[in-house]
């Protein structure tokens, strides 16, 4: 008998049936034909056993672009294949994975062959959640959530998804997927210390509006609000192998504030990681964190971030301070 169950807060996804659990497991980084496959193996399956039932995949993530789907559908295939029904499996299209015109952007020829493709390195028949990964402004708006609304009608979603839109344009998707009856499950923002666009644009305002959840990406800001770059960066880090964080990020600029954050959290008796996870995780309208992860260790840290008592008044506005 499993705990797997026991230890992660599962919350409801904005007005829909459908539970995440408060931490998810992407496949953005480090989960590709680059790195072990046995590591990536060891991830995948720990998290699942701790609770984390729901993994952000992407055409797109690798390196190169569509090997990080085809790991995760070999690892379905070898390890999961049994737990498919209590897996949500999210897949993502419209970023763009090569030079062809039909492998990027929100019309529906690109969205739909992605997606079959996706389909096809995962080796299952549907996806739990279809997203359009970024607004695409030369495609009209009804041309890619038809391709959303097909996807559901064909049973290769259940659910769908957009990420990185505007709040306007997300309200606009969200009133033409009602009318069709596809609901919008949720939207995949970037939110975390360091980004709050999700409150100051008025995202977080429009998912109780529209009725959808927040999965969020970047939390942990790729790793900048975590220990491990408060004396230097360590050999293996993101910052030392990754086109999306330069290791100029890591200035006396950043140093300050995380120290600042840091000395936070230890009087929290907490880790600046478990800081930072639990509070986007304090807005009622995140439904998910969306961790990525190189060790099952990271995961079996992070995960602990809602043991702690909440985040008070005075706490909050020392973090907004920062
Ligand atoms: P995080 O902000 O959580 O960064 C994760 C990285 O931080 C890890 O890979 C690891 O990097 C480091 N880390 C994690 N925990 C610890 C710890 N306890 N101590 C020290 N270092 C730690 O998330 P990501 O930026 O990886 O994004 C998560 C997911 O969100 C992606 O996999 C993807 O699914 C999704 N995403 C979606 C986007 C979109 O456009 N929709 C865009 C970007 C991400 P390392 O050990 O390698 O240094």
């Amino acid at each position: 008998m499993t705990d797997r169950y026991d230890h992660l807060e599962y919350r409801r996804t904005g007005d829909s049936g459908l539970k995440l659990p408060a931490f998810s497991l992407g496949l953005w980084q480090k989960f590709g034909t680059d790195y072990p496959y046995d590591n990536q193996r060891d991830i995948v399956l720990h998290a699942f056993d701790l609770g984390i039932t729901h993994f952000d995949n992407a055409d797109r993530y690798g390196p190169p672009h569509r090997a990080a789907q085809k790991f995760f559908g070999e690892v379905l295939r070898r390890d999961l294949a049994a737990h498919r029904d209590e897996l949500i499996l999210s897949t993502k299209a419209g970023n763009p994975i090569g030079r062809s015109p039909y492998l990027t952007g929100g019309s529906r020829k690109s969205l739909l062959a992605s997606l079959d493709h996706s389909l096809r390195d995962l080796g299952t028949d549907y996806v739990d959640i279809f997203y359009h990964h970024r607004a695409d402004p030369e495609t009209p708006l009804e041309e890619s959530v038809g391709a959303l609304v097909s996807a559901v009608r064909q049973g290769k979603a259940l659910y769908v998804g957009v990420s990185n839109y505007d709040p306007e344009r997300a309200h606009q998707a969200a009133v033409l997927l009602r009318a069709a009856g596809v609901p919008l499950l949720v939207h995949q923002p970037r939110y975390s210390i360091f980004d709050r666009t999700p409150e100051t644009n008025g995202l977080l305002d429009l998912a109780d509006d529209d009725g959808f959840g927040l999965v969020v990406y970047s939390p942990l800001a790729q790793g900048l609000l975590t220990e491990k770059y408060l004396t230097g960066i360590p050999a293996g880090a993101r910052a030392l192998n990754s086109a999306f964080l330069s290791p100029d990020a890591i200035d006396d600029t950043y140093r300050e504030r995380a120290r600042v954050l840091n000395k936070i959290a230890t009087e929290r008796g907490q880790s600046l990681a478990q800081l930072a996870l639990q509070w986007v995780l304090r807005q009622s309208r995140v439904t998910s964190a969306i961790l990525g992860a190189s060790s099952p260790a990271q995961l079996d840290h992070n995960v602990r971030a809602l043991d702690f008592p909440p985040l008070t008044a005075d706490e909050l506005a020392l973090i907004d301070g920062v």
